[in-house]
């Protein structure tokens, strides 16, 4: 197992083992050996996805001790992430680490306020079609200025403001209430992502993928899956 493993040398035998072996994907955190990664059903990559987040929240980080070097060196030529996420901007929203995933494993879209615009949906389209993701989690967060500022309808400079459009349908039904709001908003995108996208909306049709939704907390670093 990796996490019993000391030392930099080991470490690099261990991860030109599996390169040589020609194991696919770069899974190795729970000292099994890597999967190709687009194996995974919906159900398990999401599963995947949250057992990352409460590795995060136990402070059990597993993702640093793999080599860079070799997962950079394994990636070059293709990806094959697991799942998609659509994160906000927002910079305490490292979305890998969040998840305790690296190089690879998540397709990551961010945006202020994690909002379904044309380019987003292009993006998470490739990820579907072209990488074969199974799932898409949309993830808003407690705290998120871009929310608070649509509710506020605050005067901002620049087009700033452009994302209130984005945001003012998700928003509308919380009266005020940021947290609701969060959670409004993220469900929001979500649906508009499935029904908007003729690729997700035929991927969900066929039962080959899964469109979630749910909120990360800045101050326990958790996510929560909407029902
Ligand atoms: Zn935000």
């Amino acid at each position: 197992m990796i996490k019993t493993m000391t030392g930099e040398w080991t470490r690099r035998r261990f991860f030109a083992g599996l390169a040589a072996a020609g194991v696919a994907g770069c899974f190795v955190q729970r000292g099994e050996p890597a999967l190709a990664q687009t194996v995974l059903s919906s159900d398990e990559a999401i599963r995947e996805l949250i057992a990352g987040n409460e590795r995060f929240v136990a402070g059990n980080i597993t993702s640093f001790p793999e080599d860079l070097k070799i997962l950079k060196a394994k990636t070059v030529d293709k990806q094959e992430p697991f799942v998609s996420v659509l994160a906000c901007a927002d910079s305490r929203i490292p979305v890998e680490l969040i998840f305790d995933q690296t190089i690879g494993h998540i397709f990551v879209s961010r945006v202020a306020g994690n909002m379904v615009t044309p380019e987003i949906v292009a993006s998470l389209e490739y990820g579907v079609a072209v990488l074969g993701t199974k799932a898409i989690l949309v993830m808003g967060h407690t705290g998120c200025g871009a929310i608070a500022a649509a509710i506020q309808a605050k005067e901002v400079p620049g087009q700033i403001s452009v994302l209130y459009q984005h945001l003012m349908p998700a928003i509308a039904g919380a009266h005020g209430d940021i947290s609701l709001a969060v959670k409004m908003n993220a469900a929001y995108q979500a649906k508009l992502l499935s029904e908007s996208s003729t690729v997700i909306a035929k991927a969900i049709k066929d039962g080959g993928v899964k469109v979630v939704s749910g909120s990360y907390d800045l101050g326990t670093g958790r996510v929560t899956l909407s029902a």
